[in-house]
Formats: structure tokens, C-alpha cells, sequence
């Protein structure tokens, strides 16, 4: 084999670049099939969304509606800054307002929101509190900017409403602080971060440790 096709051939090869390579829908399809897998957005629950282009301002995310168990990146649309659908066919879901708020508000580069039985129940269970606090574990190293177990974070809660301009005004005060998360009571989290990969890893992270809140809860270890 000559060597130049040689390193083209390992480059194929190498899972890195396979990643790398990948198209941003097909990342995003990826993603979305995983977190479907976990059960964290069953039915057709949930929505998700990568930041495209920042100026102007394009979401690529699920058409409303659709299993993100099974949607395909084809199958993805695109929205601009004021949610209307650019490209791609369906309707933009009407959570695309809220997952705009927090990318203009945080310069998030992808939004994620599952409806997880840990995040329904215990955003229900603290909304009169305004917040889940989480302290001395772990797992709240996996959020940007947290090296030591020994801290604490409170994760906003907010009524529910089906108007996302008023979810958006509720949250807006929260956002600069929040841990890279909010929920929704009895509804579910919104997670993000700079990356798809890094508000994926966010995402698991809060999703982890409302799952431990919810089993220290259950066995009284309160
Ligand atoms: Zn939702």
C-alpha cells in the first residue's frame, strides 16, 4: 500500500476521526436515540437542539411530535432565532422558544430536555422551594468548572405553564447561575452546555444526581 494511502486508510480507521467526521445531524440523531434509550423521554417527550450557525442564530433540532427514539437526521429541522422552520419538514416544537431563551442567554451551544421520572417527581416534590440542592457528591465534578466533591449546587425550579413566553420570563432571573440546569415542575429538566458532547455529559450528570436524590428520598436517607 503507498504510504500516503496507508495513512488515509488508518485515519478511516480511527475511531477519533469517525467521531469527528460525524455530520452534525447524525450527532444529534445519535444523541437523541441514547437519551431515548434511558428513558428519559419516552412517548414523544422531550426536545433537543444543537446551535447550527450563531449569526444569524439557527437550531437544528426534532420536528415536534416525533419518537426521538427513532427520528432520523434527515428527518431533523431548522429553526431560526424567532422558532419558525427554515428547513426540513414538520413543525417546530413549541419548546423551540425556550430552548432560543437559553441559547441567547447562556451562549449554549446545544439544549437538552427530557422528561425523566427522577426530574417529574422531584420537580413536583421541591416547587415550592424554588430548587433541589445537591451537596458532597461525586458526580457534581462532571459539571463544567466543579473540581471537588465538597460543593453544592441548587438546581432553579419553576411552575409549569404551556406558555413558553412565561416559562422563559420565570427562568430568565436563574439562568446566569443556574448548574447548567433548570426543571420544570412535574414536567422535567432543561440541560446545556458550550458542546452538544459537553450538555450531553451535563445532562447525564443532573440526570445521575436527581436519581440519587430521589433514592436517598425513597430509603429515608435524608
Ligand atoms: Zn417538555
Amino acid at each position: 500500500m503507498q504510504r500516503g494511502l496507508y495513512f488515509l486508510y488508518r485515519r478511516q480507521r480511527d475511531p477519533r476521526t469517525v467521531n469527528a467526521s460525524r455530520t452534525q445531524p447524525d450527532r444529534l440523531a445519535q444523541v437523541m436515540q441514547g437519551i431515548h434509550q434511558r428513558g428519559w423521554c419516552d412517548g414523544t417527550g422531550g426536545n433537543f437542539s444543537v446551535v447550527q450557525q450563531r449569526y444569524p442564530l439557527r437550531l437544528l433540532m426534532a420536528p415536534s411530535g416525533v419518537d426521538k427514539g427513532e427520528v432520523q437526521a434527515d428527518q431533523l429541522i431548522v429553526v431560526d432565532g424567532d422558532g419558525k422552520v427554515v428547513n426540513g419538514e414538520g413543525k417546530a416544537s413549541a419548546e423551540a422558544a425556550l430552548h432560543l431563551r437559553i441559547v441567547e442567554a447562556n451562549n449554549a451551544g446545544a439544549v437538552l430536555h427530557t422528561h425523566s421520572v427522577p426530574g417529574t417527581v422531584l420537580s413536583h416534590h421541591y416547587e415550592d422551594q424554588g430548587g433541589v440542592a445537591l451537596e458532597g457528591w461525586e458526580m457534581l465534578k462532571g459539571l463544567r468548572g466543579i473540581n471537588t466533591h465538597a460543593t453544592s449546587i441548587n438546581i432553579p425550579v419553576i411552575s409549569n405553564s404551556q406558555s413558553m413566553q412565561e416559562l422563559g420570563d420565570a427562568i430568565a432571573p436563574f439562568l446566569p447561575s443556574a448548574p447548567n440546569g433548570f426543571l420544570v415542575a412535574g414536567h422535567g429538566l432543561y440541560s446545556w452546555g458550550e458542546t452538544l458532547d459537553e450538555s450531553k455529559r451535563h445532562l447525564e450528570i443532573l440526570e445521575f444526581l436527581l436519581k440519587v436524590k430521589l433514592t436517598q428520598i425513597q430509603i429515608g436517607d435524608q
